[in-house]
C-alpha cells in the first residue's frame, strides 16, 4: 500500500537542494564566514563563552534562519550563538585572560568546569529524584515523576542539531560526566513499561531524539506496539528538528523510514505527538519547515509546540501572537509556554514571572480559541509544573494566582493557590505564600 507521502515524489525542494547536515562546534567558530562581519571583540567574546557553555550550530540555521544584517541582536542569532553577558562578568574576565594568554587546554578546561559547577548545572534535583527502579535497580535515563507519564532519554539521542543558548540541559552537552543521564536499552524500557499499567504516556526526550537514525528510534518504539503495551496510549517525541533541521523529514537518507515509523505508530491506535520546540515565528518561515510539518502531519502524527519565554529572544507579545497564529494555521497545536529554568545563563535570559505572565496574557488575548491551547507561563519545578494564572488583588493583598498543571501528587493538580506578588521573582523558590501563611499547601 502506498501512503500519502510515498505517493509523492520527494518535493523538488528536496531534489534541488537536498542539503547535507553540517554542524560547527566551538572549535570551528572561525569557519563560519558570516561571523567575520562582526567586530573582532564580539567574536572573541563568543570563544570565551563557548569554552564554558555548549555551542553547536548547523549550516541550515546559519543560512536559512539567522538574519545576519541584524546580528548580534537577531533573535535566532541570540538563540544559537554565545555572547558575553551569558557569563557572570568575573568569570568572563577570567576565561578571557586564559584565552588571551594562550593557556593550555587542560587549564582552560579546569577553569571552565569550576565555572560550570557554579551555574546550577542540574536544576530541580533531577539526578537524585524521579529515577525509577526495575527489580530494585535504578534505571538512569528514565524519569517517572507524574503518575501517567514516563520520560525516557535514549542514549543515542542526547545531542541536538544545534544547541540553544538558554538550554536547561546544557550540562550534559559539555560532558560534566556525573551530571549526564546515562541511559539503558530498549529491553529495560519495555520491562518498566510492562510492569506499570498506570502509565499511559511515554515522552521520548533528549537532547533531541531525532538526531537518532530511524532504525535506532524504531528499536525503542516499534516493540511498544505489541498488545502487552496497550496501556501506553500516547507516545510523544520532544524535538527541535522541525525548525533546526527540517530536512530530517524531507531528504535525509532515512527520512522515508522515519515517516513510515511515525505512520505505523499513528495507525496503531496510539497518539503519536511531535512536541516541537519553537521559540520564534521566524523559525516557521522557510519553505522547508512547512514541508516538514506537512509530511509529519500526513503520517497521522500530531505536532504540538512548546517553548520557554526568554529575554532577548521572545519576551514580546507580538512574537508570541505571530508564533501561535502561524503554528495554528499550519496545523500545530500550542501546548506549553515555559518559564526559563534556574540554571546556566539564566541571569541573562530570565524574566520576572510578572512580566512573563503579562506577555502571555497580552498575546493570548489576541489569538483565536484554537490557539489558546498554550498553557503557561509554566515553571517545571521540583513539586510539579506550576502555572502562573495571573495576578489579582485579594483581601487587600496583591497576589500571584497559581495552579499545578502536573504534580508529584495528583491530588494537588488544579487547586488554585496564592503567592505574595513580587515584581522581581523569577522562579518558584523566590515566591512566598500570600496571606501571611508560612508554607504553600503542598509543602505541609
Ligand atoms: C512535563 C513532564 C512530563 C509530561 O507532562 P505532560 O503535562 O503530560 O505533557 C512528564 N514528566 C516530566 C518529569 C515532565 O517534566
Ligand atoms: S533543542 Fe532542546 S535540548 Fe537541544 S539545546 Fe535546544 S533546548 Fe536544549
Amino acid at each position: 500500500m502506498r501512503t500519502a507521502y510515498q505517493s509523492q515524489t520527494l518535493a523538488p525542494l528536496a531534489d534541488a537542494h537536498a542539503p547535507r547536515f553540517q554542524a560547527y562546534t566551538e572549535r570551528q567558530l572561525d569557519r563560519i564566514e558570516p561571523l567575520r562581519r562582526l567586530p573582532a571583540e564580539t567574536q572573541f567574546a563568543m570563544r570565551v563563552v563557548a569554552s564554558v557553555l555548549p555551542f553547536r550550530v548547523n549550516r541550515y540555521v546559519i543560512d536559512a534562519l539567522i538574519d545576519w544584517d541584524a546580528a548580534p541582536d537577531d533573535p535566532i542569532f541570540r538563540l544559537t550563538f554565545p555572547h558575553r553577558e551569558m557569563l557572570p562578568a568575573a568569570d568572563f574576565e577570567r576565561m578571557a585572560a586564559l584565552l588571551h594568554a594562550g593557556a593550555e587546554p587542560a587549564r582552560i578546561r579546569e577553569a571552565a568546569n569550576e565555572i560550570r559547577l557554579r551555574l546550577n548545572p542540574h536544576p530541580g534535583g533531577q539526578l537524585e529524584t524521579n529515577i525509577p527502579l526495575l527489580d530494585g535497580e535504578p534505571l538512569n535515563g528514565m524519569q517517572h515523576k507524574y503518575r501517567e507519564s514516563v520520560l525516557f532519554f535514549p542514549t543515542q539521542g542526547q545531542t541536538c542539531h544545534s544547541y540553544c543558548t538558554f538550554c536547561f540541559r546544557w550540562a550534559q552537552f559539555v560532558g560534566i560526566r556525573d551530571l549526564r543521564f546515562s541511559s539503558m536499552g530498549a529491553l529495560k524500557l519495555q520491562g518498566y513499561l510492562a510492569a506499570h499499567s498506570e502509565v499511559s504516556d511515554l515522552l521520548v526526550t533528549g537532547g533531541d531524539p531525532l538526531v537518532m537514525s530511524a532504525a535506532q528510534l524504531s528499536a525503542y518504539l516499534a516493540p511498544l506496539l505489541a498488545p502487552r503495551f496497550d496501556h501506553i496510549r500516547n507516545i510523544s517525541i520532544g524535538t527541535k528538528a522541525v525548525s533546526y533541521w527540517p530536512y530530517r523529514f524531507i531528504s535525509d537518507g532515512d527520512s522515508s523510514a522515519l515517516l513510515r515509523l511515525f505512520e505505523r505508530i499513528a495507525r496503531s491506535g496510539k497518539q503519536l505527538a511531535l512536541m516541537a520546540h519553537l521559540n520564534h515565528w521566524r523559525e516557521l518561515e522557510p519553505p522547508a519547515v512547512r514541508e516538514a510539518v506537512r509530511r509529519i502531519r500526513d503520517t497521522g502524527a500530531i505536532v504540538r509546540t512548546q517553548s520557554p519565554m526568554v529575554a532577548h529572544i521572545n519576551d514580546d507579545a507580538d512574537v508570541w501572537e505571530r508564533l501561535w497564529k502561524t503554528q495554528t494555521a499550519l496545523g500545530m497545536v500550542p501546548y506549553y509556554l515555559f518559564v526559563e529554568r534556574d540554571t546556566g545563563a539564566k541571569s541573562y535570559f530570565a524574566l520576572p514571572l510578572a512580566r512573563a505572565a503579562e506577555v502571555y496574557r497580552e498575546a493570548i488575548s489576541r489569538v483565536s480559541g484554537l490557539a489558546r491551547t498554550a498553557r503557561g507561563p509554566c515553571m517545571s519545578a521540583g513539586p510539579g509544573k506550576v502555572e502562573i494564572q495571573g495576578t489579582a488583588e485579594i483581601a487587600g493583598e496583591q497576589v500571584f494566582v497559581l495552579r499545578f498543571i502536573q504534580a508529584r501528587n495528583p491530588d494537588w493538580v488544579q487547586r488554585p493557590f496564592f503567592a505574595r506578588f513580587d515584581p522581581a521573582a523569577t522562579w518558584l523558590n523566590e515566591l512566598t505564600p500570600a496571606f501571611g501563611e508560612s508554607r504553600f499547601f503542598f509543602e505541609r
